[in-house]
């Protein structure tokens, strides 16, 4: 990333809609914007930790309330909210905060919130082979509570199901039994 040029950008924003930066809290805001930007922007590094399912765990594991937030592709305006995945494991298991930092993986780029429900499920099947994977997303994005429509509070609600919570009817019920638990 140029945070140099991304300030000079952000100046220039900020003067096009005639803003008057000249002033002690302003003189650095270009700067700031542009630093805040790029930290919103660049995905975490982490080691994908998996080990062996020794203990031939056979149910699903559901990790809930993780939070995020990320930036609309249209707007470049936060959209926040909480993410729910599951996944029935197959000869692997993910250490648990691992999936926590998948989020922030898919999170911190401009996203939409449709591509990142699926791109989570991509990487579990990539990284585990499991035998299922869910992934639910649920967010207010800005761009519609705070211009536009002004749907402030309205939810977005999007999942995605593969594998076994998808295809198998007890396992996807399960599965949206915790959904709504
Ligand atoms: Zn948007």
């Amino acid at each position: 990333m140029d945070l140099e040029g991304a300030t000079a950008a952000a100046a220039q924003l900020l003067s096009a809609l005639g803003l008057d930066m000249d002033s002690d809290h302003r003189r650095d805001t270009p700067a700031r914007m542009a630093r805040a930007l790029t930290e919103m922007l660049r995905a975490p590094s982490f080691e994908p930790t998996t080990f062996d399912n020794a203990g031939g765990y056979d149910e699903l594991v559901v990790v809930d309330r993780i939070p995020f937030f990320s930036l609309c592709e249209h707007h470049v305006l936060p959209f926040i909210g909480e993410a729910t995945i599951a996944y029935a494991p197959k000869d692997r298991i993910v250490g648990l905060s691992k999936l926590a930092w998948v989020v922030q993986l898919y999170a911190r780029r401009l996203q939409t919130q449709e591509a990142m429900t699926q791109q989570i499920a991509d990487w579990l099947v990539e990284q585990l082979d499991p035998k299922g994977v869910g992934v639910r997303l649920r967010a207010e994005h800005l761009c519609m509570s705070l211009r536009g429509a002004r749907a402030i509070g309205a939810v977005t609600d999007t999942t995605t199901n593969r594998g076994v919570l998808a295809d198998d009817p007890a396992r996807r019920e399960e599965w949206q039994r915790r959904l709504s638990s």
